[in-house]
C-alpha cells in the first residue's frame, strides 16, 4: 500500500477510535490524531523507495551539511564531507536494512516500539505510534487480500 493509502486510512482508523473512546476535540486528541497517522509510515523504513525514506535521506543530508558547515565552516570541503557522509550512511542502512515486510512490519517490532517510547516519552505518544504502526499493518493485509491502495 502506498503513503498516502496509509495516511489517509489510519487518519480515519485514528479518528473512528477516538469517537469510540468519546475523547471530544481537543489539542491533545488532535495531536494523538497526527502522532498516530504520521506513524502509519514507520514500518516502511524496510523499503528504500518508501516516502519516509526519502524524508530521512533529505533530513539526514541537511543535519550532515549543517555539521558539516558548523565543523568546517562555509567551504567547498564542507560539501563534500557532507555528501561523502550522507553518502557513507546510505550505505550503512542499505547494508542493514531487513527485508521488506519482516521485523518491521511484526507485532513485536510494534510491541518494542511502543515498550521503549513508553518508557522515555510516555504512554500519550506510545500509545498513538502503537496505533498506526499496528493500522499500517492491517492496512497492508487488506491490500494484499483486495489489491485495493496499491
Ligand atoms: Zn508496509
Amino acid at each position: 500500500m502506498n503513503y498516502k493509502m496509509h495516511l489517509g486510512t489510519t487518519f480515519f482508523l485514528a479518528l473512528a477510535f477516538l469517537a469510540w473512546l468519546k475523547a471530544g476535540i481537543s489539542l491533545e486528541t488532535v495531536a494523538w490524531l497526527a502522532i498516530a497517522t504520521f506513524s502509519a509510515l514507520l514500518p516502511d523504513v524496510d523499503h528504500k523507495d518508501s516516502f519516509i525514506i526519502s524524508l530521512a535521506k533529505s533530513a539526514v543530508f541537511i543535519l550532515v551539511l549543517a555539521l558539516s558547515f558548523k565543523y568546517f565552516g562555509f567551504t567547498g570541503q564542507a560539501i563534500v564531507v557532507a555528501v561523502g557522509g550522507s553518502l557513507a550512511l546510505w550505505l550503512i542502512y542499505s547494508a542493514f536494512k531487513p527485508a521488506h515486510r519482516t521485523i518491521t512490519h511484526s507485532l513485536l517490532f510494534a510491541v518494542i516500539l511502543a515498550l521503549l517510547l513508553y518508557l522515555y516519552v510516555g504512554w500519550f505518544i506510545a500509545s498513538a505510534v502503537l496505533f498506526g504502526v499496528l493500522a499500517h499493518r492491517v492496512e497492508d493485509f487488506f491490500y494484499d487480500i483486495t489489491g485495493i491502495g496499491g
